[in-house]
């Protein structure tokens, strides 16, 4: 592979050829760093959940082992085997959207009822965390890729729940304007450090504190919102919040 630099410095066609061959070579390396880092990210993702997989199996094989602490280890290896699930379906949608053409299927639909199904099934998870939910939701006919942005609506919610504790609040806007859609997710959760902000969006990043550690995940979610949005020409903005907590706001502009 080459990596040198032309050392061509003329404003002419063959100056800019050199120009034109220098980016490449650039963007070449550049994505050559980018999947190997990739690849190198995802193996180490599926180790540790199978070297806990098989660690506990062995332990479970064990005749003389206590019922209770057959089932604690029972249950890392269902754990473990949730986080691979999970963990191969984000890798499989990230990779749809990847492709060359765009993997959108456009649709008009009702986005608010869309909002609303999710709100719906995450209603258990609400009431066993003790947490409240209000809602201002416009009606929202919307053109767009109704798979693609369930799971937007489904990541930015499931964060909003896995990162505010008990008792906590999020709140959720849907606004119709002539030329552009906007949702706001809004959660007075644990927050998200200024350093870290950056870098959210990033595939495989997880802020580096214990409480996110303790929670489960897999750093694909907000990649995959981000993505999603992006695609539909989009923007994706976060914000802290005043007291505490953040905020994620969606704009779509009409196609
Ligand atoms: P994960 O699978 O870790 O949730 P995401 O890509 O969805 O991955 O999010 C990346 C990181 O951003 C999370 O690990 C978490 O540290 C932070 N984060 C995302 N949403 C929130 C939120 N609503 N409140 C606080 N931190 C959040």
């Amino acid at each position: 592979q080459f990596t040198g630099t032309l050392a061509i410095n003329r404003k002419d066609e063959i100056g800019q050829l050199a120009n034109s061959f220098q980016l490449m070579t650039e963007k070449l390396g550049e994505n050559d760093r980018i999947r190997k880092e990739f690849i190198s990210d995802v193996s180490h993702d599926f180790q540790s959940p199978l070297l806990n997989i098989k660690g506990y199996a062995s332990l479970l094989l064990d005749n003389e082992l206590p019922a209770e602490e057959r089932k604690s280890y029972a249950l890392v290896i269902q754990s473990e085997t949730e986080r691979l699930s999970s963990l191969t379906k984000q890798l499989l949608l990230l990779t749809s959207l990847d492709q060359i053409a765009s993997p959108l299927h456009l649709k008009m639909f009702s986005l608010d009822e869309q909002l609303k199904e999710i709100i719906r099934k995450h209603r258990w998870l609400l009431e066993e965390k003790g947490m409240s939910l209000s809602m201002e939701i416009d009606e929202g006919r919307y053109k767009g890729d109704p798979s693609f942005l369930e799971k937007v609506w489904e990541n930015l919610l499931s964060n909003a729940l896995k990162y505010t504790e008990d008792g906590g609040s999020i709140d959720i806007e849907l606004t119709e304007q002539a030329n552009k859609v906007t949702v706001k997710f809004s959660d007075n959760g644990i927050g998200i450090d200024q350093e870290a902000m950056g870098r959210i969006f990033d595939r495989f990043y997880r802020v580096d504190d214990s409480r996110t550690q303790e929670i489960g995940g897999t750093g694909l979610g907000l990649s995959i919102v981000q993505q999603v949005v992006k695609l539909h020409g989009g923007t994706i903005e976060v914000m802290r919040n005043k007291e505490k907590g953040t905020t994620f706001i969606v704009e779509l502009p009409k196609l």
